[in-house]
């Protein structure tokens, strides 16, 4: 139970907490405390308190680095996923790419033709008319 130094009242619930290693013993030992910061509802006063005191052992640090790689290798293998499924789209968009810059230049070489046509036909007039001109 923890309560408000000033007022006295119980305070439930923190309003947030977190882990901190401590400073080392006499003997050199080491905790990890788990400090909670409350607010009295009543008199709005802020506190601490230590709601958690672990000493530090090798085992334990060897397992929380272990912990902490396990972790790693889990993001390290998503990241990597994400990864080889960004290059399939990539490629996928490039390949989509080439068929649309394909199409593209067909268009436009079916359009020069037909450009190609109808200057002659432009000219053939122009002729027609000169001649009908003369006559
Ligand atoms: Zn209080």
């Amino acid at each position: 139970m923890v309560e408000c130094p000033k007022c006295g009242i119980e305070v439930v619930n923190p309003v947030k907490t977190w882990a901190m290693v401590g400073r080392p013993s006499k003997t050199g030992e080491r905790f990890k405390l788990t400090i909670g910061l409350y607010e009295c509802p009543r008199c709005e006063r802020r506190f601490r308190v230590v709601l958690g005191k672990e000493r530090i052992t090798i085992k334990g640090a060897i397992e929380e680095i272990k912990g902490i790689e396990r972790g790693f290798m889990q993001t390290l293998r998503s990241l990597r996923e994400k990864i080889e499924k960004l290059e399939s789209e990539k490629s996928d968009l490039l390949a989509e790419i080439e068929k649309l810059r394909k199409a593209g230049e067909e268009r436009a070489s079916v359009l020069e033709e037909d450009i190609a046509t109808l200057r002659k036909e432009v000219e053939s007039m122009k002729k027609l008319l000169g001649d009908l001109e003369e006559q």
